[in-house]
C-alpha cells in the first residue's frame, strides 16, 4: 500500500457522505489516522463499530485537534459553529476542505475563522443517494464521480496539490470552479431537480381525486422515479436552498419560463414544438450515459451504488 496521502484526517460529521470516507481512507491506506466528531452517542458508536474511524468525539475541536486534514461533512446549515468551535484549535499548515452542497456560503460562514497559516479549500464530490446516517457509506460512492474544488486565488499550491491526490486516492476527478459558479451549475443540475421531485411528490399526496392507494399502485409510470429523490435527507436540502438563495431563484426562474413554453405548446396542440423538446431532451440523456456517469440498464429497483443524490 502507498504511503498515507495524509497522516491524520479529521471527519467532522459521520453520515453518508462521512463514511464513504472513512471506507475508502481505510481501504486505500489514505491517512495514517483518522479521528471523527458526531453529534448523537447512536452515531458515534457505530463509526467505532464499522471502523470508519480509529478515534471519536464528541465536539469537533477534539476531533480537529492536530489533524492535517480537516473535511467538514454535517450539512452546510453547521459550518459556521463547527468552523467557530475547530478554529482555535487547527495547527498551522492543516487543511481544512469540506463536502457540501454549496460554496459561496461555506466560504462565507467558515474563512472568518481560519487563523492564519491554515488553509481553506472547499470542496464538493459530486456522489451521493437518498440514504444518510453512518451505515449508508460505501468506499467506492466516489469512484469516477467529481470532485469540484473551490480554492481561493492565492491558495498554498502544496496543499491544494494534496487535497488533489487525496480526492484521486478516492478514485474521483477533481474539476476546480470558483464559488459562485459551482452554485449555479449544482443549482440546476441538482437542486433545481431535489425541488421538483419534492414538489411532484407532495402535489401527488394532496390530490383529492387520486388516492393515494392509486399513487403508489401506478407509480412506475414515472411517480417512482420522483420519489427516490424526494426521499433525500430533508436537513441536508433545507440547508441547501437556505445556503443557495440566489442561484436557485435565478435557474428557478427560467425552468418557470420553459415550463409556460410546455403549457403552451399543450394547450395549443402543437405536437411539433413537443416533439421538438422531447428530441432534444433524450439526446441529452445519451451525453450523460456516454460520459460514463449513468448506465443504460432499465432501472427497475435501482441499486443505490453511484446514482446521485447530489
Ligand atoms: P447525513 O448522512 O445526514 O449525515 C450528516 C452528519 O452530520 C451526521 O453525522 C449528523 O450527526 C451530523 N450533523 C447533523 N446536524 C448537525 C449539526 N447541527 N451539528 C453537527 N453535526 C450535525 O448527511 P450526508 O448526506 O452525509 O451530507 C453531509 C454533507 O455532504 C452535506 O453538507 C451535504 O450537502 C453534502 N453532500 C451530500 C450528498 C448526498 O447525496 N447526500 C452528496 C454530496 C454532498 P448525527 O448522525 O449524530 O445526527
Amino acid at each position: 500500500m502507498a504511503e498515507p496521502v495524509f497522516r491524520h484526517v479529521a471527519l467532522i460529521g459521520i453520515g453518508l457522505i462521512g463514511s464513504s470516507l472513512g471506507h475508502i481512507m481505510r481501504q486505500n491506506g489514505l491517512a495514517g489516522h483518522v479521528s471523527g466528531f458526531a453529534k448523537s452517542s447512536a452515531t458515534r458508536d457505530k463509526a467505532i463499530q464499522l471502523k470508519i474511524v480509529d478515534e471519536i468525539h464528541d465536539n469537533a475541536a477534539d476531533a480537529a485537534k492536530g489533524a492535517d486534514l480537516i473535511i467538514l461533512c454535517t450539512p452546510v446549515g453547521a459550518f459556521k459553529v463547527v468552523a467557530a468551535e475547530i478554529g482555535p484549535v487547527l495547527k498551522p499548515g492543516a487543511i481544512v476542505t469540506d463536502v457540501g452542497s454549496v460554496k459561496e456560503a461555506v466560504v462565507r460562514d467558515c474563512a472568518p475563522f481560519m487563523p492564519a497559516g491554515v488553509h481553506l479549500i472547499p470542496g464538493h464530490p459530486v456522489a451521493g443517494t437518498e440514504q444518510s446516517g453512518p451505515e449508508s457509506g460505501f468506499a467506492d460512492l466516489f469512484d469516477n464521480r467529481w470532485v469540484i474544488l473551490t480554492p481561493p486565488d492565492d491558495v498554498d499550491e502544496a496543499a491544494f496539490k494534496s487535497l488533489v491526490r487525496f480526492w484521486e486516492g478516492c478514485g474521483s476527478n477533481v474539476e476546480i470552479m470558483t464559488p459562485d459558479h459551482h452554485d449555479l451549475v449544482l443549482a440546476i443540475t441538482s437542486h433545481i431537480p431535489h425541488l421538483i421531485a419534492y414538489n411532484i411528490v407532495g402535489t401527488a399526496d394532496d390530490l383529492e381525486q387520486v388516492t393515494r392507494s392509486e399513487v403508489i399502485k401506478y407509480s412506475a409510470g414515472g411517480f417512482r422515479d420522483f420519489t427516490r429523490i424526494a426521499a433525500s435527507d430533508p436537513t441536508m436540502w433545507r440547508d441547501v436552498f437556505v445556503h443557495n438563495k440566489d442561484a436557485v431563484l435565478e435557474m428557478l426562474g427560467r425552468f418557470t419560463e420553459d415550463l409556460t413554453d410546455l403549457q403552451r405548446a399543450i394547450r395549443r396542440g402543437d405536437a411539433d414544438r413537443l416533439f421538438e423538446i422531447f428530441t432534444k431532451t433524450r439526446s441529452i440523456r445519451r451525453r450523460i450515459i456516454d460520459a460514463g456517469q449513468e448506465t443504460e440498464a432499465p432501472d427497475f429497483g435501482r441499486h443505490t451504488t453511484g446514482s446521485g443524490s447530489d
